[in-house]
């Protein structure tokens, strides 16, 4: 059929079942089991076909079933009180603190139905919004809707991946089309080379909390247009900076086009970084010179980067650039070098276009994703802060967390409820609140075997299907039937395949391995993980992997299970006693896997990296190696590969099989206790939602009002000494007397130094002693000022170490407006 249109026919429901639909259109239920249940109650079969989406599970309900579910007592009891407590959980959201937040990211994870994430930034994104609303946040998400989604993978026997597309109509989804004054599809323009591509919405309800969903889907634009937002992630540089636009300028249009006006811009990893551009043109178009149009839209912008390398960071060729942006510089009013200049950097192949330096000069505050990734970011942006030490660099973390209702296993909620104060649901992140001592032993054991037994019977089922569907012999089916032992130690590791997250650390030493395998103690694993479809070599490390299991004679003790999406890592995570994590340190910015396999009592067994390298307490798991970095890989993997095997063998597995009269493994169950109280509160998403407002939206909300009240006069005064300080500094002169080496004997340091800084006011000037402990403490001291000599400013002081050591010492002056966000915010430095 040559198709014109899609009809959408909604059954009407009777009465009592009204507020099933009420219900479907909030994605509340994604974290609220019993709301789940009533949708597959319906029709169980279609509700895991549907992957658990109650719009399309309401849609394709036969009449016939509705009308008897509502002539059902039981039925309707179960309804009326989740509808009571979704509507509960609406009006008693805590009042909000904060002024609106706009968040944006180029992927959201919310539900396997909703396939518009890839993995842990999609994920992550997806516990802010629901850990905002849960906190009554003021808080508008925007994103993308990509109607053929991210795909999902299907594994050949071999491990060939094979990357399917699903076509996702969103009038089967739990989205709601943006509709103008005439009940038209909202739009908005964003210019294209040649022409304007025309973007509409899609507002995802989360709890209190909407997500706008950009779609370029519109008859009224070119075909290849339609496409632009088809797929997540899709191939080539072109596609990325058209996506980009498009929820950076779009996105900024959109909310316009809604009357939102968020005072906070959250930026979630560089893809975002063009809003900051629409922000400044809409001043600039307003009246406001350039350098003041970019103080204000700075003030109240936050970048949080999630790439622990270089290389991982999206930057475009500066041809691309002129290509898509080449109006862009008049409308702001600067000069093409000027523009360029917000986000250039140097690579060995020549100059690019950086979106996560792009990022940092239009925010006025930068995060991490944990205390090690702030350090390797530090690290990383330092040159774009040249003259500051490491740890001056004005980027701080927040650690990840994750939404502790959408991933704890209702078995598990049941027992700590009954066991934690009352409070606890509404306090999460309060660890006070985590009574695990008054977890029973036996009720805990038993839950957890449960949970296994439950991962057990599922991975029997999803290899089944696999394997039935690759057409394996009926051998092989059988096999699939029986695999894994319900009561055997069960190892999880499940993550994108790429190289430094080492999947094959494990088979380091095969006959190592097989040895512990065969032991005497029974251990089992669990792997997934996607490859990224342009990740040749991912891709080879998957079939590499299934090569490997099968050489080794292991395939009973070692399942790869295709698909690794929200509900498998929901159904690991649960299930799992041990979860593996082998990054080559420090490439992983945080993860949050471990943290949600916690949270169900599964033990982390992980490399010092990301956000295990701060929950790590020797009493909650185990690591593997240490915070050393290597010379090598192959150094690095040998001797981590090693200590895996090492603390699996004489640690891991004795403690699991060393069982009390009753058969429960006490010692387990301590470190189980120990690791759920330490990793549920402070790994939370409440946590992590709670330091965003206070370490940043607060504030930001609060000094962006400032810079902009009384007409703008601070954000003049400001850009007006960034100009001129800009100037003026290379004619900056700084010496210091008596320098050179000193024995302290009791005696301290004694410096004068002068500083001879024309034309530039001397309340910004500061001169600074800087001392480093060999151990790597850095000290910074003020000196003081003591008047003039000739034309030069004197500062003077002394320094005593409080303690024995050796130190290098420098002196330098820096400038420092009293209105910035912070003493480094700009780098005026200079070193005598
Ligand atoms: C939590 C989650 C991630 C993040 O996992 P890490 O490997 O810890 O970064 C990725 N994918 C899915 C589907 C998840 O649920």
């Amino acid at each position: 059929m040559n198709v014109l249109g899609r009809i959408t026919a909604m059954p009407t429901l009777p009465a009592p079942l009204k507020g099933l639909r009420e219900v479907a259109y909030n994605l509340w239920w994604s974290w609220n089991p019993e709301a789940q249940r009533l949708f597959e109650q319906l029709d169980p079969g279609n509700w895991k076909r549907f992957r658990g989406n109650p719009v399309k599970q309401l849609l394709e309900t036969d009449p016939d079933r509705i009308a008897a579910l509502a002539e059902d007592v039981s039925y309707l009891g179960h309804v009326e009180a989740v509808v009571e407590s979704f509507r509960k959980y609406l009006s008693s959201r805590p009042k909000s603190t904060t002024p609106l937040i706009g968040y944006f990211s180029m992927e959201f994870g919310f539900h396997e139905s909703l396939p518009i994430y890839s993995g842990g930034l999609g994920i992550l994104a997806g516990d802010h919004i629901k850990a905002a609303s849960d906190h009554g946040l003021s808080l508008v998400g925007i994103g993308l809707f990509y109607h053929q989604g991210y795909f999902r993978q299907e594994l050949s026997p071999d491990g060939q991946q094979k990357e399917v597309y699903d076509e996702q109509h969103p009038e089967e989804l739990p989205l709601t089309p943006v509709e103008d004054a005439e009940g038209k599809p909202l739009r908005v323009g964003v210019e294209f080379p040649g022409r304007t591509v025309w973007v509409t919405a899609y507002k995802a309800q989360v709890g209190t909390v909407p997500v706008y969903l950009m779609s370029t889907n519109l008859p009224e634009n070119a075909p290849d247009d339609r496409y632009l937002t088809a797929r997540l992630y899709a191939p080539g540089q072109e596609m990325r900076i058209q996506q980009e636009l498009i929820l950076g300028i779009g996105g900024v249009r959109m909310l316009r086009a809604l009357g939102l006006a968020p005072t906070v811009w959250h930026m979630n990893e560089g893809h975002a970084a063009f809003m900051g551009l629409e922000r400044i043109r809409e001043l600039v178009a307003s009246g406001k010179p350039f350098p003041e149009a970019l103080e204000a839209a700075a003030s109240g912008a936050l970048f949080t980067t999630h790439t622990p390398v270089p290389a991982g960071h999206d930057s475009f060729p500066l041809d691309l650039m002129d290509r898509y942006l080449g109006g862009w510089w008049d409308k702001l009013g600067i000069s093409r070098d000027e523009f360029m200049a917000l986000g250039l950097e140097q690579k060995s192949w020549g100059p690019v276009f950086s979106m996560s330096h792009l990022a940092l000069t239009l925010s006025r505050a930068a995060n991490g994703v944990s205390r090690l990734h702030g350090e390797v970011s530090r690290n990383m942006f330092r040159h774009l802060w040249p003259g500051l030490e490491p740890e001056e660099v004005p980027v701080g973390h927040v650690t990840n967390g994750v939404h502790t209702w959408t991933f704890l296993h209702p078995e598990l909620l049941g027992l700590y409820r009954q066991h934690f104060p009352p409070q606890w649901r509404e306090q999460v992140e309060d660890p006070e609140l985590w009574r695990t001592e008054d977890l029973p032993e036996e009720d805990l054991w038993r839950v957890r075997n449960s949970l296994r037994a439950h991962l057990v019977r599922e991975v029997r089922s999803r290899l089944f299907e696999q394997r039935k569907r690759n057409g394996e012999a009926p051998a092989r089916l059988r096999e699939a039937e029986k695999a894994l032992d319900p009561h055997a130690l069960t190892i999880g590791f499940a993550r994108r395949f790429a190289t430094y997250k080492r999947a094959v650390l494990l088979f380091t030493d095969p006959e190592r391995l097989v040895r512990i395998l065969r032991g005497a103690y029974p251990v089992q694993f669990v792997f997934a993980g996607k490859a990224h479809p342009q990740d040749d070599p991912g891709k080879s490390f998957i079939k590499d992997l299934v090569a490997k299991i099968r050489d080794l004679g292991l395939e009973d003790r070692i399942i790869l299970l295709e698909n690794y999406d929200i509900s498998l890592a929901r159904l690991l995570v649960q299930g799992v006693d041990i979860w593996l994590n082998t990054p080559r340190r420090p490439m992983e910015a945080s993860g949050t896997s471990g943290m949600k396999a916690a949270l169900n009592g599964a033990l982390n067994f992980s490399i010092l990296d990301g956000w295990w390298a701060e929950a790590f307490n020797t009493r909650n798991g185990w690591q593997i190696g240490d915070e050393r970095n290597y010379a090598t890989d192959e150094a690095q993997d040998t001797a981590d590969a090693q200590a895996l095997y090492y603390t699996l063998e004489y640690e891991i597995l004795p403690l699991f099989y060393a069982r009390g009269a009753e058969g429960t493994p006490s010692g387990w169950l301590n470190m189980v206790r120990e690791s759920i109280k330490s990793v549920g509160p402070r790994f939370s998403a409440a946590r992590m939602v709670r330091d965003y407002v206070n370490q940043y939206y607060i504030p930001l909300a609060q000094r962006s009002a400032r810079l902009s009240a009384q007409e703008g006069v601070r954000l003049k005064e400001i850009a007006a000494w960034k100009t001129q300080t800009k100037s003026q500094w290379s004619n900056v002169r700084l010496w210091v007397e008596n320098r050179g080496d000193v024995m302290v004997n009791g005696q301290g340091l004694n410096l004068r130094a002068f500083l001879s800084a024309p034309n530039l006011p001397e309340n910004t000037l500061r001169v600074e002693l800087v001392v480093r402990r060999s151990s790597g403490d850095l000290e910074v001291l003020p000196l003081r000022p003591a008047g003039r000599e000739r034309e030069a400013l004197v500062f003077e002081g002394s320094y005593l170490p409080h303690r024995p050591g050796s130190y290098v010492y420098g002196v330098r002056a820096i400038a420092v407006h009293p209105e910035l966000s912070g003493p480094h915010e700009v780098a005026f430095v200079k070193w005598a």
